[in-house]
């Protein structure tokens, strides 16, 4: 018969077991007496669906033979892999007499591989992926950038004097340094963002930190939508060493030199790259450590110039360098100026005025946006309620949040603290978020965007019609106003098409409860057009430039409404 290792059973035509082996009882913990009278299901596992065993049966009855891997349980309940082979015994007139199963426990062979698979992969000191599977996942990575044409940054971290670490404190103390810093580095590098989040993309993929051996660890950052964003992410990682190490009971401060390296901008092989990032790493310790250089010289002009940025726009925000200009929006119906949009405005060291186009972006990838946010909303708020109160007016007014904001700024809890700093009632507040915002997470958003509604506070889509969102998918967001993108009203008079969109978003946003603001109206020819296809107001150079708030008090005092708006006989008495 069968080696001892391999259990054996027998089962007659229906499968009823008749005959077990010792190995048998051994390997799966039923007596023989148990087994006897049952079927082999009694060991079946939930590992596999009916398919599986269908396929299974489908080709004993074909080929009288079966063999594969399968997963069954012992008696104890314990699921375990095994190499099974089942033989179907036929007589002369070709009726079934019996099956007989043959199988091998591959429990331990299983541990064993995965045991060689750690060891082949994995560093054993700090658990992270070694030399051999940072390179295969990069490599992978590769395929998925070309794919959805973003970049890769690979990194290449060296700590500097460990060497001193290890000689003065002994062997072992650098080895348990060595995973406390594998620890915080790990922490830190999932925790960037600056990687896309493309819901959509299945192989989203993960980031990848690897001990190189020695005290080299490299990072693959993967998706970037732009390569500067290795930057941000690899001043993080500089920034977790601030923090000193405690071992054995002493405080060690550490620094870091780091390379970058960008595919496919700077070599499109896997070897190639390699030799970028050793060479940026080079770089960045012949600079005496503790900091970072790019392969290439326009990446670390790119990278310093934004770094400049980012520690002038902190400078900023604490001595009053970042001020608001309100746009007024004009009410169709009564001509009269109903509301305004608060627009954030930059003056720069240099006396220049910054537009938030270039640095609402960067505030974005640093973080800086949440406490720009704060306080872009409470001025606005402090602002408008304070204008109100000495006009006698409800002018309301309407803030931009941004993606990062929405994401992390729990923004009921701040806006329930602004309002009831500021006196503005919840009602005149206005937050334009815009499609791509939404799109996001719906489940959550929604949540959030109802916790805002609930207020009272009003909710917009900005730029509608430049998102890849449709208005019948919006419906389910709690959203009263629509904001038709400049885009499309700048065409009205030029393409007919951009005026169809305009008349077909504003019926159906009508449809749906909403109404619509026109951004961007510059001319009579588009506010007449606006007004025949019933949008309620509207907001653009025609009315006014943004304006701070002292020359907005004087504008809203001495506005006299446009002629013909609020009365009956609407466009054809406004003035050409
Ligand atoms: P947005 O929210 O769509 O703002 C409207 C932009 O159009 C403003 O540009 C405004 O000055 C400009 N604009 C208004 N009327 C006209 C017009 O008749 N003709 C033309 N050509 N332009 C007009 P701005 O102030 O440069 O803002 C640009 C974008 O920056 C805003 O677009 C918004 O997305 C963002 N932004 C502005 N302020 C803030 C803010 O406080 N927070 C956040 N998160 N984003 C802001
Ligand atoms: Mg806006
Ligand atoms: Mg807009």
């Amino acid at each position: 018969m069968a080696r001892c290792n391999q259990a054996v059973v027998i089962t007659d035509a229906d499968n009823i077991i008749r005959e077990v082996n010792d190995a048998y009882v051994t390997m799966t913990g039923f007596a023989r007496e148990e087994a006897i009278g049952n079927t082999p299901r009694i060991g079946k596992s939930d590992r596999h669906d009916s398919d599986f065993y269908a396929r299974m049966w489908a080709c004993l009855t074909h080929d009288n033979y079966w063999e594969g891997e399968i997963w069954d349980r012992r008696r104890n309940g314990e699921a375990y892999p095994k190499y099974l082979s089942i033989s179907r015994l036929l007589d002369e007139t070709g009726s079934v007499v019996n099956y007989v199963a043959m199988f091998e426990d591959l429990s331990e062979q299983k541990a064993l591989e995965s045991e060689l698979e750690r060891r082949m992969h994995y560093d054993s000191l700090t658990g992270l992926a070694n030399k051999v599977l940072f390179h295969n996942r990069l490599e992978h990575e590769f395929s998925v950038a070309e794919r959805h044409k973003r970049s890769v940054g690979l990194v290449l971290l060296n700590l500097d004097r460990f060497r001193k670490v290890n000689e003065s404190l002994g062997y072992l103390a650098g080895d348990r340094l060595l995973q406390a810093v594998a620890v915080r580095l790990a922490d830190n590098i999932r925790k960037t963002d600056l990687i896309a989040r493309d819901s959509e993309s299945e192989e989203r993929s993960a980031d990848t930190i690897s001990r190189f051996g020695g005290d080299q660890f490299t990072f693959i950052l993967a998706d970037l939508i732009v390569p500067e964003n290795a930057a941000v992410a690899t001043r993080r990682l500089l920034e977790s060493f601030q923090e000193p190490y405690l071992i054995d009971g002493q405080e060690l401060f550490l620094s870091a030199s780091i390379g970058i390296a960008i595919w496919p901008h700077n070599a499109k092989t896997l070897d190639g790259m390699m030799n970028c990032v050793e060479k940026a790493l080079e770089d960045a310790r012949e600079a005496g450590g503790n900091a970072f250089r790019f392969f290439s010289e326009t990446m670390n002009q790119l990278s310093s110039n934004r770094f400049l940025l980012e520690s002038e726009m902190r400078k900023a925000l604490s001595n009053g360098g970042f001020m608001l200009a309100y746009q007024p929006k004009v009410d169709l119906a009564t001509g009269q100026i109903s509301g305004v949009e608060a627009l954030v405005r930059w003056r720069r060291e240099d006396g220049r005025m910054a537009s938030p186009a270039e640095f609402i972006p960067i505030a974005e990838e640093t973080a800086l946006i949440l406490p720009l946010g704060e306080w872009i909303l409470e001025t606005a708020c402090r602002d408008i309620h304070a204008l109100n109160q000495r006009l006698g007016r409800e002018i309301s007014v309407a803030v931009n949040l941004s993606a990062r904001q929405f994401q992390y700024g729990r923004v009921p809890q701040l806006v329930d603290r602004v309002l009831a700093a500021s006196g503005l009632p919840a009602d005149l507040l206005e937050l334009e978020i815009t499609e791509s915002m939404v799109m996001r997470d719906v489940i959550e958003v929604i949540a959030i965007l109802q916790e805002i509604r609930k207020r009272g506070i009003g909710l917009a889509i900005d730029d509608f019609g430049t998102g890849y969102s449709s208005l019948a998918y919006l419906k389910s967001f709690p959203i009263r106003t629509l904001k038709i993108d400049r885009s499309f009203v700048l065409d009205i008079e030029r393409n007919p098409d951009a005026a169809n969109i305009c008349d077909i978003t504003v019926l159906l946003a009508h449809k749906l409860g909403m109404n619509v603001v026109a951004e961007g109206v510059e001319t009579v020819d588009q506010l007449k057009f606006l007004l025949s296809i019933g949008c309620e107001t509207i907001q653009g150079y025609l009315i006014s430039k943004p304006l701070f708030l002292a020359e907005l008090e004087s504008f809203i005092s001495n506005h006299q409404p446009i002629p013909g708006l609020g009365t009956t006989e609407l466009w054809p008495a406004i003035p050409d």
